[in-house]
């Protein structure tokens, strides 16, 4: 699959290097090193900014409050782990507006959501006063920000995802993929073999948003220069005429601004249908159980008799575990 993922923060340059232009002296931040798990369980060894108080890598991906990250580092160990991300039980991203959240961010919030919906198997719920004793995890969409962030996947409770007025569909597009648990394209480990890195051109300061990955998020399929979570080839740098990144065949990259084919089947592989066909039977596992159990039409989920963990449709032979076990609600 091609998880991979690159900002386009492309339709307009403007809007796409927004967030970015505001931390005009990185290198000046607070910082700490530590590790995460991305939702395949993967430990990923990472480098992290204060950035008006949160904990943030890769420039846009947020790890958490910076005060309480850089507790659990406590400055010393560099392999503790930060956060724990999970995918979405259900394949259901449920999201919540900030009561003041501008206009604009949130019909870009709204257009990103729809074009994901269309294009894959993943659902949305907003939670709401009526609905928010249901919904305990959810990603809050604040346009009370200079910037455009997210954090990687399901973290637990309440998750941020920052949403500036100029950040653009396309970035809300990346964001939300970010909070599906998609990594950036750019940071593969292989990328070395398909692109190169300027980082003479690079500001001072920002030449971590170039790292290579200390581990892949995820199980990858052939390099996707048209993913929406590739950074563009101009980002980060000095000099905005002369690129921080090219292809090897010098052309340009990240400038899509809409979920490449390979971002589509990366997340579908992620969230796949989940729902029993009408009419149709299908053998499929529940990840709590050993044994083999028959979904039946309209079956989404069922109770794992053994460890009172509520199991979920996993299609069998699958290289991808979907959803991890919940508690009984
Ligand atoms: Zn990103």
């Amino acid at each position: 699959m091609a998880l991979a993922l690159a900002l386009a923060f492309s339709a307009t340059a403007n809007e796409s290097e927004y967030f970015y232009e505001s931390i005009s002296n990185h290198s000046a931040l607070e910082s700490g090193q530590g590790v995460i798990i991305d939702p395949w369980s993967t430990e990923i060894d990472v480098t992290y900014y204060n950035v008006d108080g949160l904990a943030v890598m890769e420039g846009d991906i947020i790890l958490g409050d910076f005060n309480e990250i850089k507790e659990r580092d406590k400055g010393a160990r560099a392999n503790v782990i930060l956060t724990v991300s999970k995918l979405w039980p259900l394949n259901t991203m449920v999201y919540q507006f900030d009561a003041n959240i501008d206009s604009r961010s949130r019909a870009h919030f709204i257009s990103a959501m729809d074009n994901m919906k269309n294009t894959t198997f993943v659902n949305f719920v907003e939670r709401t006063t009526a609905n928010q004793s249901q919904y305990k995890n959810y990603v809050y969409v604040t346009s009370n920000t200079t910037r455009c962030s997210s954090q990687l996947g399901m973290v637990g409770g309440k998750q941020t995802l920052n949403l500036a007025y100029n950040c653009g569909v396309a970035t809300a597009t990346h964001e939300i993929a970010h909070a599906l648990g998609i990594g950036h394209e750019h940071t593969r480990s292989d990328r070395d073999s398909h692109i190169n890195v300027y980082l003479s051109n690079v500001q001072s300061g920002f030449e971590h948003n170039f790292n290579k990955s200390g581990s892949d998020f995820a199980p990858y399929s052939a390099y996707d220069f048209n993913s929406i979570m590739h950074y563009h080839s101009y980002a980060f740098a000095k000099d905005q005429s002369s690129p921080t990144m090219l292809r090897n065949n010098g052309g340009q990259i990240g400038f899509n601004s809409v979920l490449s084919q390979g971002d589509i089947e990366g997340i579908n592989s992620l969230y796949p249908d989940n729902t029993c066909t009408a009419g149709a039977t299908e053998t499929r596992t529940l990840r709590c159980q050993s044994g083999q159990i028959t979904c039946e039409t309209g079956q989404e989920r069922r109770q794992c008799t053994s460890d009172g963990i509520w199991g979920e449709w996993e299609i069998v032979n699958s290289p991808i575990c979907i959803n991890f076990g919940q508690h009984c609600p």
